[in-house]
């Protein structure tokens, strides 16, 4: 690494450092504080199995990084509840990451230089380090190996705004946006890494609902911590994160949430697990080990029984370093949005293993087209490039990889999709997105600028 690219590191290195001190001063708040270690956890839970001799793991070893938001839920049970011992995967490290940018800068450098061989992220993160569009131009080739969950994320907006018709369909606040635009003090929303998951999320809403957000609006990146304490002294409009985010700025009546991610599109893709392509291809057999202890744990997420002890477990210190109520009722699909309305439904919570649409832990190559095609609508990427995109899928998205792992665990064949596309997808406007034809998608949008 040249000298000018250590500084850089360092000085990211320092200014997450001071980014993670501010965010536990926040998280701390006026909610109470997080349990120590929880004494319920026993890596002694899961059975022990024998281990085919020809699945037996190349190495114990892996170290993933997460983010300490609920999507990183199955690698943290994994971890606890001893799947990934009881696969043989008994030195898995979960690294808690400071933000995305650090994340993939520990990706990077990959876990022998210090970094992570792999783990949580938004999409197309993975695609974007694979091209080395978001490495400075070193292309570190990754694959896409499952996903974490669906839904759990959402819009959150500054209380001040709160009587100004902003709900999932903001017609009614068309001559708000008009107004703060033509008044040069244009609405500001953030969101904590650009061109990923939550800037899409936000962009949806908005065009759906008429708003340009590239001329309409501002649209930034701010860490988590600092857009909450600039929505309190009221110099940021809007975010979109995941929980425990949108619930803080309800409870701490902050704010409120007009739309869920879950009812701008039901089901729809969310975070995922990808790794290091040159230490799948090393350890093919650690990787499917790996794999099938977060499907375990994904299935363990998803039991609503377990959800009590699931939040005991990701609350602590050693993860989000949270008070639990922060999470149990949204763990739960219980959602106050702030404005009155109630949201009390499991199939709007979290899920990690089954959804509206059937498989969640699957990674359809179809969703990773979808982002890309979104990537093309804001420009993101060159508008020509819906061809391109479709040859990265085919060496990033290794489905293959996680059927194999499916199989070896004993998956029901009815819980196994039969093609790599989910289909025709439905967003709340009533557009569709056939993967089949991601230029009609594109053509059927108003606002866009490819
Ligand atoms: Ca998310």
């Amino acid at each position: 690494m040249s000298d000018f690219n250590y500084n850089i590191s360092r000085r990211r290195f320092l200014a997450t450092a001071g980014a993670t001190a501010l965010s536990s001063v926040l998280l701390k708040g006026c909610l109470g504080n997080p349990p120590d270690d929880n004494p319920i956890i026993s890596s002694a839970n899961a059975t022990k199995i024998s281990i085919p001799p020809e699945q037996v793991p190349e190495t114990t070893k892996v170290r993933l990084g997460y983010l300490p938001i609920i999507e990183a839920a199955p690698l943290i049970i994994a971890k606890e509840k001893g799947f990934f011992t009881k696969y043989g995967m008994s030195d898995v490290e979960i690294s808690k990451q400071a933000n995305w940018g650090a994340a993939r800068d520990n990706v990077k450098i990959g876990s022998s230089a210090g970094g992570i061989d792999g783990g949580q992220w938004q999409m197309p993160m993975p695609y974007l380090i694979s091209e080395g569009i978001i490495t400075d131009n070193l292309k570190i080739p990754m694959y896409v190996l499952l996903q974490l969950n669906t839904q759990g994320n959402g819009i959150a907006i500054a209380g001040k705004h709160k009587d100004k018709g902003i709900t999932l369909k903001i017609d009614k606040a068309k001559d708000f946006f008009e107004k703060t635009k033509s008044e040069g003090a244009k609405f500001k929303a953030a969101y904590t890494f650009p061109k990923a998951n939550q800037e899409f999320w936000i962009r949806y809403w908005l065009a759906a609902n008429g708003v340009d957000p590239d001329t309409d609006i501002e649209l930034l990146t701010v860490p988590a911590a600092q857009t909450v304490a600039n929505m309190k002294t009221g110099t940021m409009d809007a975010f979109s994160t995941g929980d425990p985010w949108p619930y803080r700025i309800v409870k701490e009546k902050i704010g409120f949430i007009p739309a869920l991610t879950a009812e701008i599109w039901k089901a729809h893709p969310e975070e995922y697990l990808a790794m290091r392509a040159d230490w799948v291809d090393k350890n093919p057999k650690a990787t499917k080990a790996m794999l099938k202890a977060i499907m375990e744990a994904q299935q363990w997420c998803d039991n609503f029984d377990n959800r009590k002890e699931l939040v005991q477990i990701v609350a602590t210190k050693n993860y989000f370093g949270v008070a639990p109520e922060i999470l149990e009722d949204t763990m739960m699909g219980k959602y106050d949005m702030g404005d009155g309305r109630i949201i009390n439904d499991k199939s709007m919570a979290p899920l990690y293993w089954k959804d509206a649409k059937g498989n969640v832990s699957y990674p359809y190559q179809s969703h990773d087209l979808w982002f890309l095609t979104e990537s093309v609508r804001w420009g993101f990427l060159p508008k020509d490039s819906l061809g391109t995109v479709k040859d990265w899928i085919k060496k990033v998205n290794r489905e293959d990889i996680w059927r194999e792992a499916a199989k070896e665990a004993g998956i029901a064949v009815a819980d196994i999709p039969s093609s790599t596309s989910r289909g025709i997808e439905e967003f709340f406007d009533g557009i569709k997105f056939d993967p089949e034809n991601p230029q009609a998608y594109l053509d059927s949008l108003k606002i866009k600028k490819a």
